[in-house]
């Protein structure tokens, strides 16, 4: 299944807008922002088989014990989704939500439908052919498995100072399939999935220069080059848009909602422990101050940076951003270029202390003696780091290199 013949077409970026000759048997990436435009050949057999030992592994990850946990003979024990139903169980549907989607649904239907397309890839031009690879692009951004994986581990170092963990066959079936879905979702950028443009000769002039200036726009899901009249990409249907200056009032309205929501997030509960009768509701910086006294120092830093320098960081620099690209020229784009990939893609980070909650609550069930429920603050943190995602999702970074319409 390996395609061989030296397939060349013409690539616009879609982050800084540079027409792009691309060649599987030459270096692939924007030759002015260096983002990914793939071009590599791979083998699809062997991306096929990864992702059905993923899927495989999903099963036991999901139906085996994850952890179980002793205390003073008390013992429970939890499987991956026990963290989402236990949650619904005290009415956070929302937040429950939000755990089954990130962790379990989109990463399975992103491998489902990743093998759907290697398997027909001569169909890619069939209505559900585009359907799926956009719907790829798309869910590849909201899977946290990984994320939840060092959620989890976090949960477990904070429970062992007060009980016994055993890791059960579903926390290792869960590792298993969380470093199989990273290397299928790092293959799925390189297999070519789009018919070459039988067009692309004509577009070799404007090679090295900005698609803007020669009236073409560029797709931002199959980086096709398409004429300016066109709404929509004629290879992948993808609706196209003009380089959006100044309109940034998505963007702003986003972050001010992120920020509103940080509010509550930081101020109200995350989580409330309930010992020895005793209720003791606990903020995130609460948190992070009893593990810092408990002698948990790197991880009371890691949900420090991840709960609340990440979130408050992230809506500083976008803002930055946005104020930047409203300037006439932007000096140095690259450097802006950079600030903007570092903040989007450690956004998602921030959910570390989210998947906490969901695998205490899920796992310290002991009734009066020691029970975790969960608190206001986490629907209203979660809600932040999406809206902050969406915020950076909402910026057109190609602006940063594109001369001001108005000049
Ligand atoms: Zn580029
Ligand atoms: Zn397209």
């Amino acid at each position: 299944m390996r395609v061989t013949s030296n397939v060349e077409d013409v690539r616009v970026c879609p982050d800084c807008d540079q027409v792009n000759w691309v060649s599987d048997r030459a270096s692939s990436r924007c030759q002015r922002c260096g983002h990914f435009l793939g071009g590599h050949t791979l083998s699809a057999s062997h991306t096929l088989a990864l992702i059905i030992a993923a899927l495989l592994l999903l099963i036991p990850a999901t139906e085996m014990t994850f952890v179980s946990y002793s205390v003073s003979g008390q013992g429970q024990q939890m499987t991956l989704l026990d963290s989402s139903r236990k949650l619904l169980a005290f009415h956070e549907q929302w937040l429950a939500i939000v755990v089954l989607l990130s962790v379990v649904v989109l990463p399975a239907l992103f491998l489902m439908a990743s093998a759907a397309v290697l398997l027909w890839r001569q169909r890619a031009r069939s209505r559900l052919g585009r359907w799926l690879v956009r719907a790829i692009k798309y869910i590849r951004v909201w899977m946290m498995a990984d994320v939840f994986l060092i959620g989890a581990l976090i949960s477990f170092i904070k429970l062992a100072g007060y009980a016994s963990i055993e890791f059960g066959y579903g926390v290792m079936a869960f590792a298993g399939f969380v470093t199989l879905l990273l290397i299928v979702v790092e293959r799925m950028k390189r297999h070519p999935l789009w018919p070459v443009d039988e067009n692309a000769v004509e577009y070799r002039p404007m090679v090295g220069q900005s698609a803007r200036a020669h009236q073409v726009l560029g797709c931002p899901v199959c980086y096709a080059a398409n004429g300016s009249a066109r709404t929509e990409c004629w290879r992948c249907h993808e609706p196209l848009w003009t380089i959006r200056f100044r309109r940034t009032s998505l963007t702003v309205a986003l972050l001010l909602a992120a920020s509103v929501m940080l509010i509550p997030a930081q101020l109200l509960p995350i989580m409330e422990t309930v010992a020895l009768g005793t209720t003791e509701p606990q903020t995130i910086i609460g948190g992070v101050l009893t593990l810092w006294e408990s002698g948990d120092v790197p991880i009371a830093i890691i949900v420090f940076v991840a709960s609340l320098v990440i979130p408050i960081a992230k809506i500083l620099v976008l803002a930055v951003l946005t104020i930047l690209a409203q300037q006439d020229t932007s000096k140095r784009p690259q450097s802006a270029l950079l600030l903007y990939r570092i903040t989007d893609w450690i956004g998602r980070w921030s959910m570390i202390d989210i998947f906490v909650v969901a695998v205490l609550v899920a796992l310290v069930r002991n009734g009066a003696l020691m029970s975790v429920y969960p608190g206001h603050a986490a629907i209203a943190f979660a809600s932040t780091v999406i809206l902050t995602m969406l915020a950076a999702m909402s910026f057109d970074t190609r602006q940063f290199w594109a001369r001001k319409p108005t000049e």
